[in-house]
């Protein structure tokens, strides 16, 4: 199997930041007690993603992950982490669905995505897109919102 390149020329203040998330993840770990806790692997490129989290009144108080494979899909895990901490479950599915939207080519809400803006180049790579999502999918199934 031929493993994809794992460093697509993006514009280099966003490699930056992907690299970045990549080399110090934010919320690694796993939480005790945990009221979801979800694993997904993208078997394409080999990516791995467990998440935990904790829920309390409709939000995510508390998120951890997990995981291994390529910069892409651990440093999207790694910002998905600090987004949806505090979200309700509501946003974090409106969060996933500009997102998702996003990497199919969409024009996102800059305004929404901040630092998910620097996978935007990941929709260029169509084989990249399930590494920037499976984060997403990950936490999605966890929450039960597909
Ligand atoms: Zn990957």
């Amino acid at each position: 199997m031929v493993m994809p390149p794992d460093e697509p020329k993006f514009d280099d203040l966003y490699k930056e930041l992907i690299l970045d998330h990549y080399r110090y993840p934010h919320n690694r770990g796993v939480l005790e007690k945990p009221d979801v806790d979800m694993q997904q692997h993208n078997p394409v490129c080999g990516d791995k993603i467990r998440l935990t989290a904790i829920i309390k009144d409709g939000a995510i108080s508390q998120i951890e992950f997990l995981g291994q494979g390529c910069a892409i899909s651990q440093a999207s895990a790694s910002m998905l982490t600090d987004r949806v901490k505090g979200l309700n479950l509501g946003d974090v599915d409106k969060l996933s669905i500009n997102f998702r939207d996003m990497l199919k080519g969409g024009k996102p809400d800059e305004q929404l995505m901040q630092d998910l803006m620097s996978l935007q180049g990941v929709s260029k790579y169509p084989i990249r897109i399930k590494c920037a999502v499976l984060a997403w999918d990950t936490l999605q199934e966890a929450l039960g919102l597909k």
